[in-house]
């Protein structure tokens, strides 16, 4: 049968080793020329049995041009094209004229063909076979880098995939937003990035999961962030020496440095940690230490309801969550004030608990004491881990 299919073919069409195995690319190991050329040695045995010439070898494949013979020369373009880019893994992607893979699905269709693998794939294939064996990288699904190759133009386009870092940072000054805003010098993504980009050489996107205040600290254990160094030039990258520059900063700490992929990052992102936080509390018409103890019990175990806070009402969506204050633990001070030590689920607007932002966060420090009460400094001593 496949004798007979691959004579019919090769009478009407002069094909390559690499095409005529291309057809059959599903039965039996081995590449594709190697199966072409099984082929074509059985046929033309059986041809020379019947008397007949054999079906050698076109010069030029009708099919590819004989494209498989330009892999040396795009193996050296692949290779100067990444010149200068560290990387130990990548992937080959080719694109091939559409008017080649026209002519391959009609050869299929003529002769009724179901074991065939389109150019493109096996050309993929070949080629990155090819580049590994010269530069001792590794092809994998999820690389380093991808070369789009454009077989016949010679054209090579450079994919270089991010690198993504986990962390945790720990802000320890107040002044400085968590992302760059006018009027302030430096953020605590900017002091991060700096470090990052001049280690990897490439782009630094900055992403903490969830954010402090600008007057706010950020203390204890630090808060998950996730850098993406978009096409970095250096990938083996010392990532204890980068926390050691960032933290020399002696603003923002970053600790737990570590390699992880695109999904990762993704999960660090979205999921939303308990948070511990010491608020200090400001009562003007004066707070008692039984009215502070008070107002700790009350919050313990208490579900608030949280419409979006005035003051970022047009950053955030306006709608009403729902959060829990798992811990509270009251320290009076004087007669105006009094620290407040809370653990609350992530996204719970402290500043907004305590005033009550004019009714819009119900209960709050203000409703339970029934005095108006500010949160004049804020810190986040934990992120909680699950
Ligand atoms: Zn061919």
């Amino acid at each position: 049968m496949i004798v007979e299919k691959a004579e019919a073919v090769l009478e009407r069409h002069g094909l390559c080793d690499h095409c005529l195995g291309r057809l059959f690319a599903q039965l039996g190991k081995g590449t594709n020329e190697e199966r072409g050329k099984a082929i074509r040695f059985v046929l033309n045995m059986e041809r020379s049995s019947r008397g007949l010439p054999p079906l050698e070898r076109p010069e030029r494949c009708e099919l590819c041009g004989n494209v498989f013979e330009r892999i040396p020369e795009l193996v050296e373009r692949m290779i100067e094209s990444s010149k200068g880019i560290e990387f130990e893994t990548f992937r080959v992607g080719s694109r091939f004229p559409e008017g080649i893979m026209e002519k391959e699905r009609a050869l299929w269709e003529e002769f009724g063909i179901e074991t065939a693998e389109p150019i493109n794939r096996e050309f993929n294939r070949e080629l990155g076979k090819a580049f590994g064996r010269k530069t001792g990288k590794e092809t994998s699904a999820s690389p380093d880098v991808v070369f789009i190759v454009e077989p016949y133009s010679g054209k090579i386009e450079l994919q270089i995939n991010p690198v993504y870092v986990y962390g945790r940072y720990r802000k320890l000054v107040r002044g400085i937003p968590q992302t760059p805003l006018p009027d302030f010098d430096e953020s605590v993504a900017s002091i991060i990035c700096r470090a990052f980009s001049k280690a990897f050489a490439g782009k630094c996107v900055f992403k903490g999961a969830g954010r402090e205040d600008v007057d706010v600290r950020m203390l204890g254990n630090g808060r998950p962030f996730v850098v993406e160094i978009k096409r970095p030039k250096r990938r083996r990258v010392n990532l204890e020496e980068v926390a050691k520059e960032i933290n020399a900063s002696g603003k923002v700490e970053v600790v737990n440095l570590r390699f992880i992929s695109a999904k990762e990052a993704e999960e660090v992102l979205t999921k939303n940690h308990r948070k511990e936080y010491l608020a200090l509390v400001l009562v003007e018409e004066g707070v008692t230490p039984k009215e502070a103890e008070e107002v700790a019990r009350k919050l313990r175990g208490l579900e608030i309801h949280q419409r979006t806070p005035w003051r970022v009402r047009k950053a955030r969506a306006d709608k009403v969550r729902t959060r829990i204050v798992y811990e509270a633990e009251a320290r009076w001070l004087d007669e105006r004030h009094f620290e407040l030590r809370l653990i609350t689920d992530g996204g719970l607007y402290i500043k907004e608990l305590i005033s009550g932002d004019k009714g819009r966060t119900r209960p709050s420090v203000s409703d339970l004491l029934g005095k108006k009460a500010w949160c004049e400094r804020l810190d986040v001593l934990n992120i909680l881990d699950d």
